[in-house]
């Protein structure tokens, strides 16, 4: 009777394990249904993230939906003494939320906290060296991203981010593409794929990119990506990442193949923004 008992629990565990997320969605659909974005957290969205005024008015409702969620999931400490006040957490949330914007809750799951800097910030690091010695040095950072889910970035890249919405680089898009890559439990530029994706596709359509930005900065010829993409294939589907939200023509005529890749992965096409 027992081993019954037992059993019973443990199918029930199994069950409950794998439902998990379908169970949370429904408690959080519950808990949100009516949380909404105030006016005046929308007219910061419009002020300080120009892409925002970009996406149509059904993707907007879906972003703000997505950040109440964010917003009351996810803290935002700061450090160094940082006030984090709600436009900071907004800024935030939406860049992040815009990567995750036709996926469903919960975003980042491994993500509970981000640790806000006024600016970049040290680390320090050390090294041991052919000899044995250890090597202590400080390196400085814009932001950071740690497979055990927690993120550091720094609030004035952030805004600089947000600011040239077309230069390819925007920190908090950069460092949400790593976890999602680390989601797959590995850093290697390939996240976790839905089923419409295989990974023996994404891995040849990402390598024969990665192949031809490395040979591009060896020639020095111009590259659509930054030269930081070609550090390693988990930068490169970093910076692929910003370049596809804020460069997304000189990607699509670079490398078509791979943008669209993106498009099937992140179920948005962000060309259509920027007619
Ligand atoms: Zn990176």
């Amino acid at each position: 009777m027992i081993n019954f008992f037992l059993l019973f629990a443990l199918i029930l565990f199994v069950v409950g394990y794998w439902r998990l997320d379908d169970f949370r969605r429904v408690y959080w659909s519950k808990k949100y249904r009516d949380s909404a974005l105030s006016d005046n957290d929308i007219a910061i969205l419009y002020r300080y993230m120009p892409i925002y005024r970009s996406l149509s008015a059904e993707q907007r409702v879906r972003l703000n939906h997505h950040i109440v969620w964010f917003l009351g999931e996810k803290r935002v400490l700061g450090r160094n003494g940082l006030d984090v006040n709600r436009a900071m957490r907004l800024i935030i949330a939406a860049d992040a939320c815009l990567l995750g914007l036709n996926q469903d809750w919960p975003l980042y799951p491994n993500v509970s906290e981000i640790l806000l800097y006024p600016s970049q910030y040290y680390v320090s690091e050390s090294a041991r060296d052919g000899a044995g010695l250890i090597n202590y040095h400080t390196r400085i950072r814009q932001g950071e991203s740690w497979p055990g889910g927690t993120l550091v970035l720094s609030w004035q890249d952030v805004l600089e981010g947000n600011r040239l919405p077309n230069d390819g680089h925007n920190l908090v898009i950069h460092e949400f593409a790593h976890q999602l890559d680390q989601q797959s439990g590995q850093t290697n530029g390939t996240p976790a794929l839905p089923k419409r994706i295989t990974y023996g596709r994404w891995g040849e359509v990402l390598s024969r990119a990665f192949g031809r930005l490395k040979t591009q900065l060896a020639y020095q010829m111009p590259c659509t990506f930054d030269a930081y993409a070609a550090t390693n294939e988990a930068e490169f589907f970093a910076v692929a990442s910003e370049t596809f939200i804020e460069k997304p023509h000189q990607f699509y005529q670079s490398e078509p193949e791979l943008y669209h890749l993106f498009v099937e992965y992140y179920q948005f096409d962000p060309l259509l923004w920027y007619r």
